[in-house]
């Protein structure tokens, strides 16, 4: 889990003609969204090795300038979570990259008439010169709850997990609903219960693909665990030894569950 922002000196300033020399940090993907690292598992210095399919820069970070590149290969490079494993500061600006370049490449033309639509100079925002339309970054707001009961959280087991992992409640937010209700209908959809005493923890960015989790906690109300038996396998309540935690886990569910285990 992340605890610090790395951006106090962010800027975004974009400028499509501002191209990268020495020094600058050089966030570099393939079309699967993995990081290119030299075998130092640092970031590349130049693009010359590279066919660049597009170069953003995407504002200064600590007096450096920075930018999102996407380069067409079929090589691999690092998936982000790998990336955590040895450098949270990269992993976190990376983040923050790899959403840009996620944006720039799916509003490339314009949604509503398809003509070619122009970077904006200031704004992240690709504007449509043909029909008007601004295009701005998509984040998907998505919730996850640690419901309590005395000593026990409850957890169910999705069927997209492999048949031993059990994990809290999540879900996005649907268009309409505010983000408590949000909470409440995921619980009541998936586990069949009531819940009480809701309250915002945190948030963290997850750029897979591209939420905000935004992290409760809430106590059990009423109502017996039924689940749907489709996208819910199977829910319990898990007292604080019968869970089972992943060594590497960088999400904000993962904290959930350490201040759940901190507090029984
Ligand atoms: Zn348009």
């Amino acid at each position: 889990m992340i605890e610090k922002s790395l951006y106090d000196n962010y800027q975004i300033d974009f400028s499509d003609s501002i191209t990268p020399t020495n020094d600058d940090i050089l966030f570099v993907f393939n079309d699967d969204r993995e990081l290119h690292l030299t075998e130092d598992n640092e970031l590349p210095k130049t693009l010359d090795d590279f066919d660049v399919d597009f170069c953003l820069f995407i504002g200064e970070y600590n007096g450096r300038r920075a930018f999102a590149v996407n380069v067409k290969t079929t090589d691999s490079f690092n998936p982000l979570p790998e990336v955590y494993e040895f450098s949270h500061d990269l992993y976190h600006i990376a983040g923050k990259a790899v959403l840009v370049r996620d944006w720039y490449i799916s509003h490339r033309f314009c949604g509503k008439c398809g003509a070619k639509t122009q970077l904006d100079e200031k704004d992240m925002m690709m504007k449509c010169p043909s029909c008007g339309q601004n295009h701005y970054p998509r984040i998907a707001p998505a919730i996850i709850v640690a419901i309590r009961k005395g000593d026990e959280l409850l957890m169910a087991k999705h069927s997209y997990h492999d048949n031993i992992r059990y994990a809290l409640i999540a879900g996005f937010v649907e268009p309409g609903e505010s983000i408590e209700e949000a909470v409440h209908r995921e619980v009541l959809e998936e586990v069949g219960v009531k819940i009480k005493n809701l309250k915002y923890q945190r948030s963290q960015s997850w750029p897979f693909p591209n939420s905000l989790m935004l992290a409760f906690t809430a106590d059990y109300d009423s109502g017996d665990i039924k689940v749907d038996g489709d996208e819910i396998v199977k829910a319990k309540w898990f007292k604080k030894d019968e869970i089972i935690r992943y060594g590497s886990d960088i999400s904000i569910s993962d904290w959930l569950i350490q201040e759940f285990i901190d507090s029984v």
